[in-house]
């Protein structure tokens, strides 16, 4: 039985999905205006286990992961400039062309993490219509309300179970909220679902109702949710920085349209640090994608990742990232020489302790103690699950050959081509291992 954290109860539930042998999951996404850096990676690989734990369980998984190219403000009081027309302002680019690089380049840093793909990556910017429809009912229903400025708000008031997920009560959120925010907005914790467009911005805006504008951040959720997935879906995830004010204010704006409940399970993932630091470009401690995989192989950023657990804070250090090294050495140097038959009892901790929780932490421990005792086929599974990739060496040509050039030279006493060629196998992806039987070439 798989049992997970439920951020709405505040307890680990067991996993009912509500179609029998499917889940049905939405994701936030990024907002499109710059690459994806370490904090992203450790959202998506924690979401990237789960949806490969569940389909090792059997499910067929719908995965739905959007992506804000429009409508995300630099801060979350909702002030100050969209993130993206600011790049696109310093750049001297348009905003399609920023966001399309940003797009692609996400894509990629996903592929090259090996995150299996989600099924669909609706954008804001081409949902307007949806959009436009939902705020509408929402008037409608009298949950929201227009300005004379052209602005349409969310009437938090009218939303009797509002702050459940974050467990807090209006009072509680409106001392949290800036004053200075409140603007044209008939209480401060009002947020915005529609906003008029200054003249100043022409890219990136369309006609409504109410004038010229565009989406507010965190309708386009609860728009392109229900599209794909229905009023109610199984589960709900992103970096626990969402959880409020956007996961709160999805689940409002979902639930007073529709009069159903948005999604049975809220997941949310730990937040990353690197060296005990709050990542920040202020403190230029910033890692992307892209430079943490010019150290470390794809392998073993997700080995390292996964000794934490997906709930606990994240701390990116030289340390960890060599405790992923030396796991991936361990489960690849055993899987070159796995036995015939499982040891049953050990292969199914590993997957107990997944059921509870997803606790890699407690299953990567059991599988770099026990590696050798797991044959092919079934590590072949934990493979899946964890995303790693093991390609033989006798598949790739270029290590191949290098590797028959560095056998003959030692062979011939050439110790110095010996150590040019193990140097180039390690820059094609392999590392070269000596053991009692000899050499073997395991992938990083
Ligand atoms: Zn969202």
């Amino acid at each position: 039985m798989f049992r997970i954290y439920n951020t709405l109860t505040g307890t680990k539930d067991e996993f009912k999905p509500i179609t029998d042998g499917e889940v049905r999951m939405y994701v936030c996404g990024p907002t499109v205006y710059d690459y994806d850096h370490l904090g992203h990676a450790r959202t998506y690989l924690g979401f990237d286990l789960l949806v490969r734990f569940l389909t090792y369980l059997g499910y067929k998984v719908t995965y739905i992961q959007n992506i804000t190219d429009v409508g995300h403000m630099v801060n979350d009081a909702e002030v100050g400039a969209d993130k993206v027309q600011k790049k696109a302002h310093e750049t001297g680019q348009t905003v399609r062309q920023i966001v399309d690089h940003f797009t692609q380049a996400h894509l990629r840093d996903l592929e090259a993490l090996q995150v299996r793909l989600p099924n669909n990556f609706p954008k804001a910017s081409e949902h307007i219509n949806d959009i436009i429809e939902f705020v509408e009912g929402l008037i409608k229903e009298g949950y929201a309300y227009t300005t004379a400025a052209g602005n349409v708000y969310f009437s938090v008031a009218k939303k009797k179970d509002y702050g459940k997920l974050s467990h807090r009560g209006l009072t509680e959120i409106l001392t949290g909220t800036r004053v200075e925010a409140a603007g044209d907005k008939r209480s401060p914790a009002d947020f915005a679902l529609w906003k008029a467009a200054p003249v100043s911005i022409n890219e990136m805006t369309w006609d409504s109702p109410w004038g010229r504008g565009y989406p507010g951040w965190h309708i386009e959720c609860s728009a392109m949710s229900r599209k794909y997935l229905g009023d109610t879906f199984d589960l709900h995830g992103s970096g626990l920085e969402h959880v409020f004010p956007h996961h709160e204010n999805e689940i409002a704006q979902s639930e007073s349209l529709t009069g159903k409940t948005m999604a049975n399970y809220w997941v949310h993932t730990g937040m990353l640090s690197v060296g005990g630091q709050k990542m920040s470009k202020s403190l230029h401690n910033s890692l992307t994608v892209q430079e943490a995989l010019k150290q470390y192989s794809a392998n073993e950023l997700r080995l390292a990742f996964y000794q934490t657990h997906y709930r606990k804070p994240f701390d990116y250090t030289k340390t960890v990232m060599e405790q992923g090294i030396a796991l991936r050495r361990k489960i690849f140097q055993a899987y070159a020489i796995s036995p015939e038959k499982t040891d049953m009892q050990v292969f199914d901790a590993i997957i107990d302790a997944l059921n509870d929780d997803l606790d890699s932490p407690k299953a990567l421990q059991l599988w770099g103690e026990n590696a050798q005792l797991i044959n092919k086929a079934d590590t072949d599974n934990l493979f899946d699950i964890f995303g790693l990739r093991y390609m033989p060496i006798e598949n790739s040509d270029s290590a191949k050959r290098l590797a028959e050039d560095r056998d003959a030279a030692r062979a011939k006493n050439d110790f110095l081509t010996a150590d040019n060629r193990k140097a180039e196998i390690e820059q094609v992806g392999y590392e070269v291992v000596d053991t009692v039987n000899g050499t073997i070439y395991i992938p990083r």
